[in-house]
């Protein structure tokens, strides 16, 4: 099959296998080689450079949530964010516009001023916006819808094919062997133990794994004979025709589970999540743009007369509290997930560190430590009420 034949002989055995060259599999990739120096780390993807969720995203890199928790991990990759194009010396184009979550409820309103509280304890800069600093940030907002706004000054937009095409090159600089087109079948195991992986009859052997197989780690999860929380489901996200800068920032509408920001080029790229049952296909449907487009009239006018230009879908693994599971799995030894990821292009950059890190040293950091795959069985799930999915 055209999709499990590697393009030239794989290895028999490598340090790292990682399943998945999506954001978090390179990141996880260029940290292990640049920042580890493991000499061979081995990447291996079923399908085409971008072809996942992280060429398919919104771009937005959203610095803090409601919670320590999240607001831990995101404050650390947004960190890594900023300092990206410089410490792997290429381009990821990131652009510090700022972040703003808009309540409609006054109920909303009141959690982001909690957030605000979580920040501010954190040491992390946000600020609760007036009415004036809502017409100058967000003229096109219709500001009677607006009851309260969070906004995050150090976060941003990185439009994913510079962010991709960065930590691409900057793997393989660092000598990562990066394949597409070439799909993990099945796992190894010896005596529980993860012992490597098979691409159709040929075993690359490894005693470490990580799967960051985006949609695809749940079942990526059943083929290695253990379980993960979570299901994977599509994402629909759509851009407008080019129209003037009307809004700067990144922006998370939660009461109406809406995020969107505007490209340089003038699209405006967002969705509205609408009530559906969980489908896993990449084919595009009426109910996301149909509630998209109505929370977008609702909130700005102005956009009445503006086309849809394209609509596409995406793959995520979606768990019980949106959270990403991070970590070695306590059923197998040697295998590691980076999985559960609904944030994970803005995740991307602290968690392939921070899990590079934990494979290489075998301790995990503080700040990766609340995202443990068995959180759910110890009662500890991470929700967070300033999520958008
Ligand atoms: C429409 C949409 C909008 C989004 N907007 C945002 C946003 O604005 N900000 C944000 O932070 N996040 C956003 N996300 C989420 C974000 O894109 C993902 O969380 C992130 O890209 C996940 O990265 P990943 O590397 O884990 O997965 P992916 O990028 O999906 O990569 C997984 C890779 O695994 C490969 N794979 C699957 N099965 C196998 C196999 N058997 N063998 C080998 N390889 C395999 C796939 O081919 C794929 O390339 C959005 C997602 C979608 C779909």
């Amino acid at each position: 099959m055209a999709h499990t034949a590697p393009q030239r002989p794989l290895p028999r055995s490598a340090s790292v296998i990682i399943v998945g060259g999506g954001i978090q599999g390179l990141a996880a990739a260029y940290n292990l080689a640049a920042e580890h120096r493991f000499g061979d780390v081995l990447v291996l993807d079923a399908g085409y450079w971008q072809g996942g969720a992280s060429g398919r995203n919104g771009s937005l890199i959203r610095g803090a949530f409601g919670t320590p928790e999240w607001t831990g991990l995101f404050r650390y990759s947004a960190e890594q964010w900023r300092g990206l194009s410089k410490r792997i010396g290429h381009n990821v184009m990131f652009s510090q516009r700022g972040y703003t979550m808009v309540a409609e409820k006054a109920s909303t309103a009141h959690t982001l001023r909690e957030a605000r509280k979580v920040h501010a304890e954190l040491g992390i800069h946000s600020e609760l916006l007036s009415h004036d600093d809502i017409a100058r940030l967000l003229p096109a907002i219709d500001r009677g819808q607006v009851s309260g706004a969070l906004h995050l000054p150090d976060s941003g937009i990185a439009p994913h094919h510079a962010a991709m095409k960065g930590l691409l090159a900057a793997a393989r600089e660092q000598g990562v062997d990066i394949r597409y087109r070439t799909r993990v079948t099945a796992f190894e195991r010896r005596d529980n133990r993860i012992a490597g992986v098979w691409v159709g009859d040929h075993l690359v052997r490894a005693s470490t794994v990580l799967v960051a197989a985006g949609g695809h780690n749940p079942m990526m999860a059943d083929l290695a004979g253990v379980t993960l929380p979570g299901h994977g489901t599509r994402l629909e996200i759509m851009a407008l025709e080019p129209l003037r800068p009307v809004i700067r920032p990144g922006l998370a509408i939660i009461d109406s589970l809406c995020y969107l920001h505007q490209t340089p080029r003038g699209e405006i790229v967002g969705a509205a999540e609408a009530p559906e049952s969980p489908h896993f296909t990449l084919r595009t449907d009426i109910p996301v743009m149909a509630t998209t487009a109505s929370v977008y009239l609702r909130l700005f006018p102005q956009l009445a007369d503006v086309r849809i230009l394209r609509h596409w879908a995406g793959l995520i693994h979606a768990t019980p509290d949106y959270a990403p599971l991070l970590g070695e799995h306590p059923a197998c030894p040697g295998l590691w997930f980076s999985a559960g990821w609904s944030y994970g292009f803005a995740g991307g950059p602290g968690a392939g560190r921070l899990m590079a890190g934990a494979i290489a040293t075998g301790t995990i950091d503080p700040v990766m430590r609340p995202f443990a795959i068995d959180r759910f069985d110890r009662g500890m799930p991470l929700t967070d009420p300033t999520l958008v999915l």
